[in-house]
């Protein structure tokens, strides 16, 4: 296996088009480093693209666009501002000290686990992905780039650049709640985002929720969502909700947790975040955020 040096985004992309899929994009090699031990991949060619500057700015103008290679470190820190607490919260879930300070929101994205925590708050802001080629730029929803465990519509001579989300909006709330084994080094059993957006009468008028770990891919839940959209919260809406967020997914037993363990713990989780956006939106609400 060679690495192939580059220092700017354009010989990482002529290193990409020459070596095709046989090239592997190396970030902060949490997932990489990982899967190269274990033999899952066996690339000809490593390009490391940690030095790339233009990859690794955040801009908040309006919408926030983030680099690739922001860290989870820098994105924990409350980089995007109070309008995207969710990845906040999410990006100081993964893994340890250790992982977020080298690991990067575009390695999350592009390595697609179904528990990948990034991508439910990203899902809920209505992430862009801007990717590049040599031959030019294209930019795609993060669902639609999203196709099963570890697979993506990334072409291989691609490169993630950044990524584009929502602006903020006045009486809004988000949040990212995280069950593990353990509070960090643990990847999700169940991971939820939420952020809902409320009118002057204290009505949803916007919702999006999202959930790792259920499926194959981290989804967006449309059903639940439109539930909750022109209506108040309240106790009796939210179990509509979750019936709805456990009819959308479809979770597995594996080493971690069994099915229906995962399925118990939707409700709670729903209570909760909903509870939590209210909160972070200055909304009264009769909804507890506690576990119910
Ligand atoms: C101990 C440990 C704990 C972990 N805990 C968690 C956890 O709790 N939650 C969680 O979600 N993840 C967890 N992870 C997984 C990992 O840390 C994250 O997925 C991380 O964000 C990957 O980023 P990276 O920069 O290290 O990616 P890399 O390993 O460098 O790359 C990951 C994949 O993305 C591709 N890639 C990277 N950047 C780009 C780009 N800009 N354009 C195109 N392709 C690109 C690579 O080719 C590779 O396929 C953990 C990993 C470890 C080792």
């Amino acid at each position: 296996m060679k690495v192939r040096r580059v220092t700017t985004t354009e010989q990482a992309l002529e290193a990409l088009a020459e070596h095709g899929s046989a090239a592997q994009p190396l970030a902060g090699g949490t997932d990489v480093m990982v899967q190269l031990s274990r033999n899952e991949i066996s690339p000809d060619v490593l390009v490391p693209i940690n030095d790339l500057a233009e990859l690794s700015t955040v801009e908040t103008n309006g919408g926030v666009r983030v680099g690739a290679l922001v860290t989870h470190e820098t994105l924990a820190k409350g980089a995007l501002g109070s309008g995207y607490r969710s990845i906040a919260e999410a990006a100081h879930t993964v893994g340890g000290w250790q992982t977020q300070a080298v690991g990067t929101l575009g390695g999350n994205i592009c390595n697609a686990s179904p528990a990948a925590d990034t991508l439910p708050p990203l899902l809920v802001h209505d992430a862009e992905l801007e990717l590049r080629s040599s031959g030019g730029s294209r930019t795609l929803g993060l669902e639609e780039f999203l196709v099963g465990r570890r697979q993506t519509r990334r072409a291989p001579d691609e490169l993630l650049v950044s990524v584009g989300l929502t602006p903020g909006a006045p009486r809004s709330g988000d949040v990212y709640l995280k069950v593990g084994r353990r509070s960090a080094v643990e990847v999700a059993i169940v991971g939820l985002a939420m952020r809902l957006v409320f009118d002057r009468n204290e009505i949803v008028s916007k919702a999006r929720i999202a959930l790792a770990s259920v499926a194959a891919v981290p989804l967006r839940v449309r059903a639940a969502e439109t539930l909750l959209e022109g209506e108040a919260l309240d106790g009796h809406l939210l179990d509509e909700v979750s019936a709805a967020v456990l009819g959308a997914t479809s979770p597995i037993d594996d080493l971690r947790a069994s099915a229906t363990y995962r399925r118990l713990l939707v409700p709670g989780l729903v209570r909760r975040a909903a509870g939590v956006c209210a909160r972070r939106a200055g909304v009264s609400s009769p909804v507890e955020e506690a576990y119910q």
